[in-house]
């Protein structure tokens, strides 16, 4: 038998990934701008301004029946106006699909909505470990001053469904009041 070296690490403090297979990607405030609320802020903002750096291990094709893939997304601190910077968000295409993600540094929220608008929150932070069940659309907040650093492990068949929150929403808004984190309904 042969023992081998693993051709990935993951940085256990940091959550930043190293060696093959690992694709990097980036979201710009250019490509996101439509999630945000005042689009009036956000046409003034540098279009290039990332928003959120992801390292993910692509260790199969995307829509492997059976596979797993596992990243580490870097959600920038910001704000578009006073609402902080956050995720598309998704519902997986494969509805049913389920995924973990966890606190690796900074502080945000975990909004996770269900499919009749329902929403609800969980904080995020170093060591919080959050389950994601299928059905339930999922974006991350970054209500710190720091990157909010998340590690998420999914099925490779879940897919994503951006479509829906684009056209529809989240419920709800996580904006900045007075310096404390003030959640306003949107829609019921
Ligand atoms: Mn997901």
């Amino acid at each position: 038998m042969e023992i081998r070296d693993s051709i990935t690490k993951v940085n256990l403090l940091t959550g930043h990934l190293s060696g093959e297979q690992i694709t990097v990607t980036e979201k710009t405030l250019g490509a996101m701008r439509a999630i945000f609320e005042d689009q009036t802020a956000a046409s003034k903002m540098d279009p290039d301004t990332v928003i959120c750096h992801i390292e993910i291990r692509v260790a199969v094709p995307d829509g492997t029946e059976g596979g797993l893939f596992f990243a580490t997304s870097f959600l920038m601190p910001g704000k578009v106006g006073n609402e902080f910077f956050m995720t598309k968000g998704h519902f997986h295409e494969k509805r049913e699909a389920a995924e973990y993600y966890w606190g690796i540094s900074g502080k945000g929220l975990l909004l996770l909505m269900d499919e009749s608008g329902t929403c609800s929150a969980e904080k995020v932070e170093k060591g919080t470990l959050h389950y994601i069940g299928g059905n339930i659309a999922h974006r991350l907040i970054n209500t710190g001053s720091e990157v909010l650093a998340v590690g998420a492990c999914w099925p490779s068949d879940a897919g994503h469904n951006y479509e829906e929150i684009t056209k529809k929403g989240f419920s709800v808004r996580v904006f900045e009041r007075d310096g404390e984190i003030y959640i306003k309904t949107v829609r019921t």
